[in-house]
């Protein structure tokens, strides 16, 4: 439910409100509408109907937000949401291509991959240490001795590094190593773990499930953002359909329909919808064409001899010239591209 104050309300009159919310157990979350304020109000539905019968001096309008969403909902909350990363905020006005390989497979790769990306102008690394493998028998991920390997770059470099978190239980040691914890298009559905990156105050960088009602998507991150932590980025990477062409379908429309759904950023991955590197560009610049705030992408130094996904990673002069036509393409669509911010420049 959504309160609208009438316009100067008396701080006397907000506390009232307020403590009246909690008393039922109800959150609320106070933005401003010119001289009005909004207050939107989550918690159990009986008690929400309960409130909803108070009588407020200071409220003109109450309405009930019928939606299976509430905080990720634009109705709740009008203003976008701007995550930051480094010196940039994702969802602004400007894009931002995160970019890496898919594993982080030993110190100097990724020293040199970072540097790559960032001359190229990605604003952030991606790197996987723990590995969802849909074999047993496949490389898991450097694990524990990654993730170090990760806090070492970040501290040297100062280039934001974005990495997947697959269990609750590495939430804390990831929130302390990086800057965005990802949850994988396999752990969208995984209720503990959603939980668990919403009581770190760490972005969070959610990928669409690839068998995910766009709704199943929302209410995810809705997951993350009832815990208290709004720094969501949902990441549409392609869902699975009857095409075999593709490792995945991008479905370019989830982007503006998130857009118009939510206030949070959403960003494309062309990697693991392509599957294979030459489409990679292509779908990219769909993305960004459609109004995303910025992409994934996969590179690595040498894809042929990379441990995963080398098939949709491109090479570093491969990458470098798909910046070249983002920048055209999003200054099309009236953006900037978002560059540098790290030590990395002087290096
Ligand atoms: C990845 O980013 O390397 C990855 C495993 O992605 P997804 O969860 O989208 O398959
Ligand atoms: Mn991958």
């Amino acid at each position: 439910m959504i309160l609208v104050t009438r316009p100067g309300i008396l701080p006397e009159e907000m506390d009232e409100i307020r403590e009246r919310a909690e008393a039922l157990d109800i959150r609320t979350h106070v933005s401003d509408l010119g001289d009005r304020r909004v207050i939107g109000c989550v918690g159990d539905e009986d008690q929400i109907r309960r409130l909803g019968r108070t009588r407020f001096a200071g409220v003109e309008e109450m309405r009930r937000v019928d939606t299976r969403w509430k905080l990720a909902s634009r109705r709740f909350e009008e203003e976008r949401t701007q995550v930051r990363l480094g010196f940039h905020d994702v969802g602004g006005p400007g894009l931002a291509v995160i970019a890496g390989p898919c594993s982080l497979e030993g110190r100097e790769m990724i020293h040199e991959t970072a540097r790559a990306v960032h001359a190229a102008g990605a604003i952030a690394l991606r790197a996987g240490v723990f590995k969802p493998r849909t074999s047993p028998y496949g490389f898991q991920g450097l694990g524990q001795e990654g993730l170090e390997m990760l806090a070492e770059l970040r501290a040297e470099t100062g280039l934001p590094i974005v990495t997947e978190v697959t269990d609750p239980r590495q939430v804390d040691a990831v929130a302390e190593c990086v800057d965005v914890l990802q949850i994988g298009t396999r752990n969208m559905y995984n209720y503990d773990l959603l939980k668990e990156v919403g009581r770190v105050q760490k972005p969070v960088l959610l990928k669409r499930g690839f068998a995910a009602t766009i709704a199943e998507f929302i209410l995810a991150a809705e997951y993350v953002l009832a815990q208290g932590n709004p720094q969501v980025i949902l990441c549409e990477r392609g869902i699975r359909t009857f095409e075999t062409m593709t490792r995945n379908t991008l479905d370019v429309s989830a982007v503006p329909v998130l857009k118009r759904e939510t206030h949070l950023p959403v960003i494309i991955d062309p990697s693991h919808a392509a599957g294979d590197r030459a489409l990679v560009p292509a779908l990219a610049l769909a993305g960004v064409a459609a109004g995303a705030d910025g992409l994934l992408v996969e590179v690595h130094p040498e894809p042929d001899r990379a441990f995963t996904d080398g098939a949709q990673s491109l090479n570093f002069v491969a990458f470098a010239e798909m910046m070249v036509s983002i920048r055209a393409v999003a200054e099309a669509v009236g953006r900037e591209m978002l560059i540098g911010g790290s030590s990395l420049e002087d290096s």
